[in-house]
């Protein structure tokens, strides 16, 4: 790689960047199509993330993705953005930055490699959590599907990311076997399985036979859930599914061109050794 003074500069932002298997991804879809750019990761510890965009948004670069905590403040500081959390930004020809978010879509993606048929399919989901993620994903999935359950350890985050989709409704987190029974999708989207963050005894036996259980956590890649699920032969996603479509996004979005997921499968799987 040549770095020039016309090298175009992409980064990540967020808090803490320096696990991120992003540039790993960017820089290997970067080096098979000969791009001249290169992405870096930016760490911001900021209580007014929102002014420091702003300002990184007066430099000049092709492109960022953000994460947490700062997907709010980024599609603030976006002089237009597709909604009121980006984890994409993209600098336009015009010197304006705009935000986009492709966690959602990243994720449908994933769910569609596995199950083509999956709009037919999956009419009731599970979706284990309320977080960012949780929400991201299910405001994709919402107008696809009758109905979401959210199972949230704290009740209140279930209520409210409920109350906010036409297909929202909430379960008891001491429900979930009633929950596991119903679904024709499991969306492990808590940080339960990562590292040592041990998760509870998940109800599989519980699960039909044709459910499609994803976990977005990608550390180990397989956790205890999809271990689980593994266990019962049920149709599985991993974590790096969501992370390799809502990358392979963006970077369409910064470069146009649809780089090779495969390709990012395997360098991934080697990075998380
Ligand atoms: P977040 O907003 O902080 O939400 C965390 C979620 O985990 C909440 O629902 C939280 O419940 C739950 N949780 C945490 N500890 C728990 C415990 N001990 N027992 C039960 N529930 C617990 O985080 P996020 O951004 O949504 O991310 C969630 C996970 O998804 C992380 O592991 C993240 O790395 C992963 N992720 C993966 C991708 C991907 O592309 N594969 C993308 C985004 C995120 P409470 O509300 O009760 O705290």
């Amino acid at each position: 790689m040549t770095i020039s003074g016309v090298t175009k500069v992409l980064a990540l932002i967020g808090d803490p960047v320096s696990h991120s298997l992003s540039p790993v991804m960017h820089n290997g879809w970067i080096a098979d199509h000969g791009l001249d750019a290169v992405y870096v990761a930016l760490p911001l510890k900021s209580d007014d993330a929102e002014s420091e965009i702003r300002a990184l948004c007066r430099f000049g670069f092709a492109g960022a993705n953000v994460t947490v905590p700062h997907k709010r403040a980024a599609a603030s500081a976006a002089d237009q953005s597709e909604g009121v959390v980006a984890n994409v930004l993209r600098w336009e020809d015009d010197g304006t930055v705009s935000g986009f978010n492709t966690d959602g879509p990243g994720f449908i993606d994933s769910l569609a490699e596995i199950a083509p048929d999956w709009k037919g399919r999956v009419r009731r989901v599970l979706m284990l959590g309320a977080g960012g993620a949780a929400v991201a994903i299910a405001e994709a999935l919402g107008p696809h599907v009758d109905t979401i359950y959210f199972a949230n350890r704290t009740q209140s985050r279930a209520d409210a990311a409920a109350d906010a989709l036409r297909a929202g409704r909430v379960l008891r987190w001491d429900d979930l076997e009633r929950g596991f029974g119903a679904a024709d999708l499991i969306v492990q989207a808590t940080t339960l399985g990562m590292g040592a963050n041990a998760s509870p005894p998940w109800p599989m036996s519980a699960a039909k036979s044709t459910v499609i259980c994803a976990d977005i956590v990608y550390r180990p890649l397989e956790t205890e859930f999809l271990r689980a699920a593994r266990e019962r032969r049920l149709a599985r996603i991993d974590g790096l599914g969501m992370l390799i479509h809502q990358g392979a996004r963006a970077f369409e979005l910064w470069f146009g061109i649809k780089p090779d997921v495969e390709k990012a499968r395997v360098r991934l799987i080697e990075a998380l050794g």
